[in-house]
């Protein structure tokens, strides 16, 4: 194939016990998934229609590490949140008790936000794309294929910010689960092999500033550092 300019590169996420590496397609992220994070944000979940919207996959920051701090904000927030990886295409509408047979791995990332905008377009009714769309807004850990994973729905999730614990709870407080959130993207969007979940923050979102350092895991699973450059 000759392209008219190069192609971008595919971006890409390191794997636990492999060299070889693990090319990101799309982004889905969920919003509202943990019931005392929609009450700090004020806002109601409506347990009939998860809130999903999107990033674009050359947003990950793989391995997390140093950042520039984003344009176009002065309140850049952090949310912790579990990732999903899907090793296979659904080939349609997937049902619960068969989505899990689509992910290939799981791992810890950041939904890095732009508050001030997202509150901006909330107060307007208009999209969240700037807020949430923007480079290097998805750090993201290192891949852990599901054999390895051992169980995850029970693990807790946390982010320090320069020592300080910010956010932590159990997965298990997730209002949908992975297998329904599998499901319920796949009414709407073709899964495809490829694809990151970023699975929705637990209370606790809060500024990170130019200079703050954090820590993100899941106990036992997974775990990386980043730093936004002073
Ligand atoms: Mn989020």
């Amino acid at each position: 194939m000759d392209y008219v300019i190069p192609p971008a590169p595919t971006p890409a996420l390191a794997v636990r016990g492999t060299s070889a590496r693990f090319p990101v397609r799309r982004i889905y992220c969920v919003g509202r998934n943990f019931a005392e994070h929609a009450k700090e944000m004020g806002a109601t979940i409506d347990r009939g229609r998860p809130v999903f919207f999107g990033k674009p996959g050359d947003a990950v920051l793989p391995g997390g590490g140093a950042m520039p701090f984003p344009l176009g904000t002065t309140d850049l927030h952090h949310e912790v949140e579990l990732v999903v990886a899907l090793g296979r295409d659904a080939g349609g509408v997937v049902e619960p008790a068969r989505a899990l047979e689509l992910v290939y791995g799981y791992t810890v990332g950041l939904d890095l936000t732009r508050r001030d905008l997202q509150a901006a377009a909330k107060a307007k009714g208009l999209p969240w794309f700037t807020a949430k769309a923007f480079d290097h807004s998805a750090p993201i850990g290192e891949l852990v294929p599901v054999a390895q994973a051992g169980p995850v729905f029970t693990r807790r999730i946390s982010l320090e910010v320069n020592g300080e614990l910010r956010q932590q709870a159990l997965l298990s407080d997730m209002v949908w689960s992975v297998a329904d959130i599998l499901h319920e993207l796949s009414k709407l969007f073709a899964l495809r092999a490829g694809d990151l979940v970023f699975m929705g923050t637990p209370a606790g979102v809060a500024a990170l500033r130019p200079g703050d350092g954090y820590v993100a895991s899941i106990e036992e699973l997974a775990r990386f550092e980043g730093a936004l450059d002073a």
